[in-house]
């Protein structure tokens, strides 16, 4: 019987995806149970969620911090470990790659949540995959519909559509966009995320980098793959077939869903804390094209993603930066997508690159990233000067 009890690993447990991934966990004590929780530097909460899951591995860059008796691995060691079944890679930047990429070389199922992993290196993880025979299951609620509506589909689909809330700023000018301050835009309407991803939703950036999640993830070719708003968000996005047939998932905006169905996958399971739809609630379901005039980001990702090589590495760092810098008010919201374009146009490409390369490319983009919005700051500091001379 304990047989069936499905072992997880969580790396990235106390950020947004790891929380909700443990409630999830803890609705299911039959079915489902921590052997592992790794996570950066929130010591106090990692301590806590240890004490109570129990989990009999753990790693954390804040060791000294912590008082737990488990055993203390490297995140690819937990990754790998025989004693796990599926590892949730829902680590914050480019920290999952390597842990990823032991987790399928053993054979390991991967229920992925961090975009830096198939956007930056997704034809090693996919080729990875594939030679071992591992599993990787989106988390994503867009990946999730889409992989919940393929599922008894023996055609390729046609086109496949994400859909995005369009963030708190759909609706706004450009000029009114120049003005957006950091606590507006980490301000969602809909989700609750961490702050980066807020950001890279409000710019629709997040949407960019979910397009080349969706050519890595269904073997899907980037012309086919369009983007959505659709503010409301109850259908987590469309698949769309070659006789015209669209299907689509709906849901109350819930990450705790699309995390429960990569870890009760094929089966899906009742769950008291996920709310059913009540559609006495909901006026109306709205669509609409994306406008990447005033929204440039998801072009910026597209284009990358089809160049391939090290340009979608540069493309997460650059954007990282930005809006880590967008975040200290260095630069305005529409700087990011400037900044990013900018670092994309001076990147020397590598085709095929090795892990690496990825990461020096990595490197490289995050120092001309910052490189040229130190150069646009000191640019926005004369003019001012010249203003106040005048
Ligand atoms: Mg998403």
């Amino acid at each position: 019987m304990g047989d069936n009890i499905r072992k997880i690993a969580i790396l990235g447990s106390t950020g947004s995806i790891g929380r909700q991934a443990l409630d999830v966990i803890r609705a299911f004590p039959d079915k489902l149970k921590v052997v592992a929780l790794a996570a950066n530097k929130n010591a106090r909460l990692l301590e806590a969620q240890l004490k109570q899951f129990q989990p009999r591995m753990f790693c954390s860059s804040a060791k000294a911090d912590i008082d737990y008796g488990g055993e203390f691995l490297s995140m690819e060691d937990i990754a790998s470990h025989p004693e796990v079944d599926l590892v949730i890679v829902a680590t914050a930047g480019k920290a999952g790659l390597s842990p990823t990429l032991a987790a399928l070389r053993a054979g390991r199922t991967v229920a992925l949540a961090s975009k830096e992993v198939l956007v930056m290196a997704g034809e090693i993880v996919i080729r990875e995959a594939s030679l071992h025979k591992a599993q990787i299951l989106p988390i994503d609620s867009e990946h999730s519909a889409i992989w919940q509506c393929l599922q008894g589909e023996e055609d390729k689909p046609r086109r496949l559509f994400l859909t995005a809330s369009g963030g708190p700023f759909y609706r706004y000018s450009q000029s009114q966009l120049a003005e957006v301050t950091p606590e507006q835009a980490l301000q969602h309407p809909v989700w609750k995320m961490g702050r980066k991803v807020t950001i890279d939703s409000g710019t629709l950036m997040n949407k960019g980098l979910e397009v080349i999640e969706a050519h890595w993830l269904f073997s899907f070719p980037f012309d086919g793959i369009e983007i959505l708003i659709h503010p409301q968000s109850i259908v987590h996005s469309l698949v769309e077939f070659m006789d015209g047939s669209l299907k689509a998932q709906l849901s109350w905006p819930d990450m705790r869903l699309p995390i429960q169905y990569a870890l009760s996958y094929p089966r899906r399971w009742p769950n008291p804390k996920l709310p059913y739809l009540d559609w006495n609630k909901i006026d109306s379901l709205n669509f609409e094209p994306a406008d990447y005039n005033r929204f440039p980001c998801p072009k910026l990702a597209r284009e990358a993603g089809k160049l391939g090589g090290t340009y979608p590495a540069v493309l997460c760092a650059a954007d990282e930066v930005a809006v880590e810098l967008f975040l200290n008010r260095r630069i305005s919201f529409t700087d990011i997508a400037k900044i990013v374009q900018k670092t994309l146009d001076q990147h020397q490409n590598i085709a095929k690159p090795s892990l690496e390369e990825i990461l020096a490319a990595d490197a490289w983009a995050r120092e001309c990233a910052t490189r040229l919005s130190l150069g646009h700051y000191k640019e926005l500091e004369r003019r001012s000067n010249l203003r106040l001379e005048r």
